[in-house]
Parts: C-alpha cells; structure tokens; sequence
C-alpha cells in the first residue's frame, strides 16, 4: 500500500522556509549561447552591452524648421523678421556637405544632421516656411533645439550589464549598438509530469468519473511565460513505476522536473513512493499556505524535482508562488520577481484565514476584485480574468469590503 511511505511526521514549512531550502540547492545556469536578435526576447543577457559610439553620432534635429546661427536672429519678431537665404534643405538621412554662412539657414527635418555653423534650429511655424528665402520670427538663442551628439550616450558607456532581462525597450537598445546577436544564458529546461487515474488528455473521449487534463496546460503556460524551455509533458496514472521511471530517463537532459498532483495524503497519492523509490532528497513537503499546502519538493541527481499540488487552483498557488522563484533562481532573472502593492479590497472575504491564504484577484485602479473568483481550489473557471493574488496573512479574521490587502501580481 503505497500510503505506508507518507510520513506525516514531516514538519510543514513557511513560504520563507521553503523557498530558502530551494536557494540552498539551486545554482544558476552558467551556459551561454549566442542569439540572433530576433529570438532574444525574454532571454537573460550573458555579456554586457557597451555603446560602440556616440548617440546620436551627430548634432540632430528635434524638430522641422531651419537651421540658423543664432546671432542671424538678434532681434527678429513678427513685426521685424530678419531674413535668411536658403541655401538647402536636408533631410534625415542626408547632410549638407559645407558649413552654413553669416545670413543662410537651411531647411531641415526632424533627425537630420545639422549642419556644421548651425547652432539652433527654429520651428518652422516661427518663419513664413519660405523656400528660397525664408522670413525669422523670433530670436533663438544659441544651442535651442539642438540635440548634441552623444546627448544620450557616449561610445563605450555600458548600456545593459550582464544579467539583465531583454524586454522590447532592451532589444532596442541591443540594436541600437549595431549588433544583430547577443551573448545570453541558456534557457532551464524542465519537464512536466502530471498524474492521475482519473485524468485524460484534452482531444480524448471522456468516460465516467474522468476529467480533462487542464493543470497540464495551466503550468506549461505559466513555465513558458516564465521563459523556461519545456522539453516534454507526459501524464501517468497513479503508478509510482511509470512516474519513477520518466523521472528517472530524463533527468540527466533537464534542470528541474516539476510533477502534479498526487502530492497529499491518500491512497492514491504517488509521489511519496516515487521519491522513495529513486532516493529523491526531500527538501519539504507541505507549505504552510493554501491553497496548495501538499507541495513536496526534493533534489535528484543535483536536480530539482517540484511535486505542485493536483488541485487546479492549489497547483497554480504552487506555480506562482514556489516554483515561479525556483525558475528565476534557476535563470537569474530578475524580472520574474511578483510585483507587490496595496490595494482596497472591492468585496468582502467571510472566511478566517488561520493560515497564510492566497486569494485570487483582479485588480483594477487600486481596488482588488474577488467576486467570481473565489470558488474552490478544484473549480479550473475562477482564474478567469485575475491578474494577482491577495496575500492574506496567517491569523487574519474574515475581510470587509474596503479593508487593504496585499497584492501580488501574478
Ligand atoms: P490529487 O492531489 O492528485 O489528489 O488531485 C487533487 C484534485 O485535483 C483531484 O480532484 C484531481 O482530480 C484534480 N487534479 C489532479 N491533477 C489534475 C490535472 N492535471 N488536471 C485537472 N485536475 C487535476
Ligand atoms: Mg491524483
């Protein structure tokens, strides 16, 4: 009877507890791989960005309008313009070849060069727009509108340091330096396995007193946000053999085997065997939060195997709150951290909550939204539309409308 193996002398583990022995036994990915430009979104960089030149390499123009020496418009006003000549228009992506003279302007648009003599550019809505010769309506005063060059930055400033997340601005700026592939680490690699007698693949017949796989593509979605490379997801029934033995044959390829369900007290509930069987190193098992206090997770063969729980909404409590730190440990990427914040509490909350409880939300201007989502840990539909979790602490009463919560955004 494979309940024999639970050992329910185990000491739960604070959320603290349980991620500080992950940190114990999780190194960063060190490998590093070169990556075309186009594939390095969400990727960790391995090297620093250094500016290769100025930016701008040139004294830009902010604006459309002319090119002047500020002393051509000493005194110049609607009622007196002082007129220039001329003497070429140039556009981004063009220069004009000599410098501009006592008494010439030229035309220029936004992000072309200005010339050598320049020293200003005005608007063109302060002048008569003229073509050959143009009327001045104001007196600029040197250096307005002018954009230096290196203004922004200076050839061999760094512009990202190694280990920082590339989000769209960061590719920009990665292109901005001319290069076309970066330097970045290795996506962690993690297989999923998810277990259960009872559960059958999506695209299946469903017979009698079965259900749909669906933690299997809630955390394979949340894996892949988080930047992860899931090799392979495979689902057994409740047999610790077959378990064991996918465990066994794909650990050597992975950084981290994370398994769902079968993680409680029960008959059913396999994974204890399983780490038996392979002499998986337990780190904890059960976490003093809910939903998803049956997490058991351990090391083998260095690696990290995640055992979430089978509930829907416990397995994704388990994911967001666990296993969402294992992977930015795994990673070094900051970026995966959840974002805090207060915010009022838009409905009320009537159950005690005698240990540290995670409350789905939507928040929305401050105001955190649980109605429609508060239904059990097996009800799949109540994560629709939430973007955070409320962290109640352990010991807090029943909440009022209004009261303030924290927030962790998911
Ligand atoms: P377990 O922890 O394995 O006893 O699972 C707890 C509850 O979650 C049971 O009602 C299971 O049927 C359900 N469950 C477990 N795994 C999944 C899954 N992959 N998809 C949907 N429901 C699941
Ligand atoms: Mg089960």
């Amino acid at each position: 009877m494979e309940h024999d193996h639970i050992n329910e002398e185990i000491r739960p583990v604070t959320l603290e507890e349980a991620l500080a022995a992950l940190n114990g036994s999780i190194s960063r990915i060190s490998e590093t791989e070169e990556a075309d430009l186009r594939a390095a979104y969400g990727r960790i960089l391995a090297e620093d960005i250094l500016a290769m030149r100025d930016q701008p390499p040139f004294p830009k123009s902010p604006l459309d309008g002319y090119a002047v020496r500020s002393e051509d418009t000493k005194g110049a006003s609607k009622e007196a313009p002082v007129t220039l000549k001329v003497a070429a228009e140039v556009a981004a992506g063009n220069c004009f070849d000599r410098a501009i003279q006592r008494g010439e302007a030229v035309r220029i648009m936004t992000g072309a060069p200005i010339p050598d003599g320049a020293d200003a550019i005005i608007g063109q809505e302060d002048t008569d727009y003229g073509e050959e010769h143009v009327n001045i309506y104001c007196e600029m005063k040197p250096y307005k509108n002018y954009i230096c060059r290196g203004n922004e930055y200076k050839a061999g400033d760094v512009l990202l340091a190694e280990g920082s997340h590339i989000g769209p601005s960061e590719a920009g700026i990665i292109a901005g330096t001319g290069k076309r592939s970066v330097k970045v680490y290795r996506k962690s690699k993690v297989i999923i396995i998810s277990t259960g007698d009872e559960i059958v693949m999506p695209g299946h017949e469903l017979k009698d007193s079965q259900i749909y796989n669906s933690n299997l593509f809630t955390t394979e979605a949340q894996l892949i946000e988080w930047g992860v490379d899931v090799t392979s997801v495979f689902h057994v029934p409740d047999d610790p053999k077959e378990a064991s033995a996918i465990i066994e044959s794909h650990i050597e390829d992975v950084d981290m085997i994370v398994s769902i369900g079968g993680v409680s007290v029960g008959k059913k509930d396999i994974m204890h065997a399983v780490y038996d069987r392979l002499g998986i190193e337990r780190l904890f098992w059960r976490v003093k939060i809910k939903p998803g206090m049956a997490m058991m997770a351990g090391t083998y063969d260095g690696k990290l195997v995640l055992s979430v729980s089978g509930n829907p909404y416990a397995a994704f409590a388990d994911m967001q709150l666990i296993t969402r730190e294992a992977v930015q440990m795994l990673s070094g990427n900051d970026h995966l951290g959840m974002v805090s914040a207060k915010a009022i509490l838009a409905d009320a909350y009537d159950k005690k909550s005698p240990s540290r409880r995670f409350i789905r939300t939507c928040v929305e201007d401050g105001k955190a939204f649980i109605k429609g989502h508060t239904g059990g840990n097996n009800d799949i539909t109540s994560g629709r539309g939430i973007n955070a979790l409320i962290d109640v602490p352990a010991g807090s009463d029943a909440l009022d409308e209004g009261d303030e919560v924290t927030v962790l955004f998911i």
